[in-house]
C-alpha cells in the first residue's frame, strides 16, 4: 500500500458527492455541508446555540498522555460533513431527516450508511495531517523508530481505506435496489432526552461481556461495523445500534450482548462505547459543566484510550462513567436476515 495511491484515492472523495448515482448529469452541483447529528436535535441539548464537541488533534494523538480537547461549538457547524450534493442528501436521507426514528430496517440502513459516509469523508479530511506527520517522521532524530511509526500509520490508514471502500460498495448496491434485509438494529427508548448525542461508526472488537468478536488484522478481511446513534425523540430519547451484516456476525453478537444487560447497566455500556469507540459526540453544556472534575476526566480518559491503545477485552464491560439522568422504558432487537445463497 503506497501512500501516494492512498492520498490520490482519498482526495477523490473530498469534494464529490458520495451517492452511487453521482455524476454531472444527476447531481445538484458539488457536495454540500450536511449534519450527521441533525441541527434540531443539537438544539435540544444546546445552551445559547452551542454544545460541547470532541475535537481530536490528529497531530497530537501519538503523544504520551494525550487527552482529546472538548470545546464549545455552534450547532450550525457541529457534526457537519461534506458528503453529498443537496439533491442526493435530501433524497437519500428523507426517512431519517423528516420522520421520527422508529427504527425499522430501512432507517437502520440509512443511519449506518450516513455514519459510513461521514467516516469516508473524515478519512480524506485527515490526509493533510497524515502527510504532515509523515513529513515530521522523516526529520526525526531516531530514523528506525520513525520508520516503524510511519509504517504503522500508513498501514492503519490503508486498512481503513480498504475496509471503507469494501463497505461503501456493498451499501451502494443495497441502496440502489432498496434492499434493506441485511440491516439490523438494537434500540433502547428513554423517558428523557439524553444529555449527549452521538452519530458514531466503529468496528466492534469485544462485546459488552468482554468476549472477542472479530480481529482487525487484514485489509482483505472486511470487519463488520456498527453505527451508534444517540438522539432525542419528540418525547424522550433513543439509543440505537444499527448495522449491516450477518445474523450471527460480530455486530449482531455485540447488539445481543447489549440487549442481555440489565437496564441499569445498559446506559453505562452505551456511554463507554460512544466515548471509547467513536468521536462524533456532543454534550449538553449544562450537563458537561455540572460533572465533577473526576467524572469529566473519566470521559476524557475513555476518548484517549480509544485513540492511543489497542482495545482491552473488558473495555466495554467495565469502567466508571457519569450517571445519566435517563430511564430506559423499552428495548427492541431485530437481527439482519441471513444472506440468500443464489
Ligand atoms: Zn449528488
Amino acid at each position: 500500500l503506497g501512500i501516494d495511491s492512498l492520498i490520490k484515492a482519498a482526495k477523490q472523495h473530498s469534494v464529490e458527492c458520495l451517492h452511487p448515482m453521482a455524476g454531472n448529469a444527476t447531481c445538484a452541483g458539488r457536495a454540500v455541508r450536511a449534519h450527521s447529528v441533525r441541527e434540531p436535535h443539537l438544539r435540544r441539548i444546546a445552551r445559547k446555540g452551542h454544545v460541547y464537541a470532541l475535537l481530536p488533534d490528529f497531530r497530537q494523538e501519538e503523544a504520551e498522555g494525550y487527552q482529546a480537547p472538548v470545546k464549545l461549538v455552534g450547532v450550525r457547524k457541529a457534526s457537519t460533513f461534506t458528503g453529498f450534493c443537496s439533491k442526493h442528501d435530501a433524497e437519500t436521507f428523507a426517512r431519517i431527516e423528516r420522520e421520527a426514528i422508529l427504527p425499522d430496517r430501512e432507517q437502520a440502513f440509512l443511519l449506518t450508511y450516513r455514519a459510513l459516509c461521514r467516516e469516508v469523508w473524515a478519512s480524506s479530511a485527515d490526509l493533510p495531517f497524515l502527510e504532515e506527520a509523515l513529513g515530521s517522521f522523516s526529520r526525526h532524530p531516531d530514523p528506525v523508530w520513525a520508520a516503524t511509526q510511519a509504517t504503522q500509520m500508513v498501514c492503519h490508514f490503508g486498512y481503513k481505506c480498504a475496509w471503507y471502500n469494501g463497505w461503501k460498495q456493498r451499501f451502494d448496491e443495497m441502496l440502489s435496489c432498496d434492499d434493506y434485509r441485511r440491516a439490523g438494529y438494537f434500540a433502547a427508548f428513554l423517558a428523557e432526552c439524553p444529555p449527549f448525542l452521538c452519530a458514531g461508526w466503529a468496528p466492534p472488537v469485544h462485546d459488552f461481556a468482554g468476549r472477542v468478536l472479530q480481529r482487525l488484522d487484514s485489509p482483505t478481511n472486511l470487519p463488520e461495523y456498527v453505527a451508534l446513534s444517540v438522539l432525542p425523540r419528540p418525547s424522550g430519547g433513543l439509543l440505537t445500534l444499527t448495522w449491516v451484516g450477518d445474523p450471527d456476525g460480530a455486530s449482531s453478537r455485540l447488539a445481543q450482548s447489549l440487549h442481555n444487560l440489565s437496564e441499569d447497566r445498559l446506559l453505562g455500556a452505551v456511554m463507554r462505547f460512544a466515548f471509547i469507540k467513536t468521536e462524533n459526540v456532543y454534550f449538553s453544556p449544562d450537563w458537561w459543566e455540572g460533572l465533577s472534575d473526576d467524572e469529566r476526566n473519566c470521559v476524557l480518559d475513555m476518548f484517549s484510550i480509544g485513540i492511543t491503545h489497542p482495545e482491552r477485552p473488558q473495555a466495554l464491560a467495565n469502567g466508571v462513567v457519569p450517571q445519566l439522568p435517563c430511564q430506559v422504558t423499552k428495548t427492541e432487537i431485530e437481527l439482519p436476515e441471513p444472506a440468500v445463497i443464489s
